[in-house]
């Protein structure tokens, strides 16, 4: 049996993944598989932080089972497949549950509970993970399923695309949870132990941004989350858990996720973007890229259909440095998203496929004696003072362009989590949708 929970929490706390260890350690059921941390549309006004939404299957565990976690001194145990269990009282007890910690008073916040024995149709996640979806639209799939929403029931929609998400490509993220009387406190999470951990454990993905001497795996905004751990392989998720130095934390869960996948993104052509897509755009660039206030970076591309404006923001960082060199006549490739006004799309990384040969005019020398030619006048040619040549042109010197073709994104401050990072465009790291026993 799938459940699927979204909306728990709000910009003052919580965070809707604790649930999935407090609720399998309150119900008297095994969890099958791992839980799925799923990533929505990362571009719509109302989320909270990340647009993450929760699903997981419950039943009576059969077959192999592995340690995925601990909470509250218990081992989380994974099996690899289940037999069905009744769904009479599940959704009142998760109900408490979420009640007992969902930021309810928080006008945005509105739960949603999805409980299905069978997956939802994918075609919503598709949908919620690169477009904009309606209650309306989601409500027919739930006719005889057992669900609940709070409020506006907005949470609905996560919850049921994230049961409904079928993982092709996926990573992992192993998440430590602070107890509950420290959620709203600094905490500690040791940035020598997070290097050691980065440079040891190869699998492991986005900890550490070692340019801008950031700690990823530590969440900037206070949650129970005291870290999460990305990574291709949850074997070694384990491993890398036992490198960190941090505060003493309530217990952890290893997650499968649609994180660095590049689910959101769809190949368009520049007219067919809309509010709130995700895109992938091949054009030309059509401006040379200028600063503007606050340390953007602007440029625009054409294709065949139109043009559009693209920026590297501040926070991008050192990134900007690589924009910032390219010229009109550039063949890219943008990876990106756009907000509400469908006339910027930010840039998450791009492809150089090609450099325009960029040409400066220089004054010629003279022809016939070799000495440097003054110019005649505006638009009037060149003449030699020596010998008295004459000659209609400059010379066209081409610029060495201090940048190469190939894919550039933006640095681990500024990563989105659906990104897929570029490293693994160049290996193979597609898991089997089975457990790893
Ligand atoms: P956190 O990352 O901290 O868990 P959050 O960023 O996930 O928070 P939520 O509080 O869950 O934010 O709010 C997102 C809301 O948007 C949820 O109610 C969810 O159901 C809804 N939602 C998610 N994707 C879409 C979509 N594509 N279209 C419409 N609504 C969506």
């Amino acid at each position: 049996m799938w459940i699927g929970i979204d909306d728990t929490d709000s910009s003052q706390g919580m965070c809707t993944t604790f649930l999935v260890p407090e609720i399998i350690s309150s119900l008297n059921y095994d969890l099958i598989g791992y839980p799925r941390l799923v990533r929505l549309n990362p571009n719509i006004p109302w989320k909270t932080r990340g647009n993450a939404a929760i699903a997981f299957k419950i039943g009576e565990g059969k077959g192999k089972s592995k340690k995925i976690g601990e909470f509250r001194g218990r081992d989380i145990l994974s099996f690899q497949y289940g037999e069905e269990i009744p769904t009479t009282d599940i959704l009142d007890k998760i109900k408490k549950i979420v009640e007992r910690y969902a930021i309810l008073d928080d006008k945005k916040t509105a739960p949603g509970i999805v409980i299905s024995k069978k997956k939802i149709s994918e075609s919503i996640y598709w949908k919620a993970v690169r477009s904009v979806v309606s209650l309306d639209f989601v409500m027919p799939y739930l006719k005889g399923l057992d669900f609940y929403g709070y409020k506006s029931k907005r949470g609905l929609i996560g919850a049921a695309a994230a049961i409904a998400w079928k993982p092709r490509i996926k990573t992992y993220e192993l998440i430590a949870y602070l107890p509950e009387e420290k959620w709203l406190q600094e905490r500690y999470v040791d940035v020598n132990s997070v290097i050691e951990m980065d440079s040891t454990v190869k699998t492991t993905f986005e900890n550490y941004d070692y340019r801008n001497r950031h700690v990823a795996i530590k969440p900037e905004t206070k949650t129970p989350v005291l870290f999460g751990i990305r990574g291709t392989d949850p074997d070694d998720l384990e491993r890398a858990r036992n490198i960190v130095k941090s505060d003493p934390y309530l217990g952890y869960i290893i997650f499968e996720t649609n994180q660095g996948t590049d689910d959101h993104l769809v190949r368009k052509n520049i007219s067919e973007i809309k509010p709130y897509d995700s895109v992938i755009v091949k054009g030309t660039v059509k401006t040379r890229p200028k600063t503007i206030i606050g340390g953007h970076l602007i440029f625009k591309i054409f294709d065949e259909t139109g043009s559009i404006e693209c920026a590297a923001y501040e926070k991008t960082k050192e990134f900007r440095e690589i924009i910032k060199k390219l010229m009109p006549g550039d063949a890219v490739i943008v990876y990106g998203s756009i907000k509400k006004y469908p006339n910027t799309i930010n840039i998450e990384k791009i492809k150089i496929e090609s450099l325009a040969d960029i040409y400066k005019k220089e004054i010629p020398r003279c022809p016939v004696c070799g000495k440097k030619m003054e110019s005649a006048g505006k638009g009037k040619g060149y003449r030699c003072r020596k010998c008295g040549t004459f000659k209609s042109e400059p010379n066209y010197v081409k610029i060495e362009r201090d940048i190469s073709p190939g894919f550039y994104q933006v640095p681990i401050i500024a990563r989105r989590h659906l990104s897929k990072p570029i490293e693994f465009f160049q290996v193979e790291y597609i898991q089997s949708s089975h457990l790893h026993f």
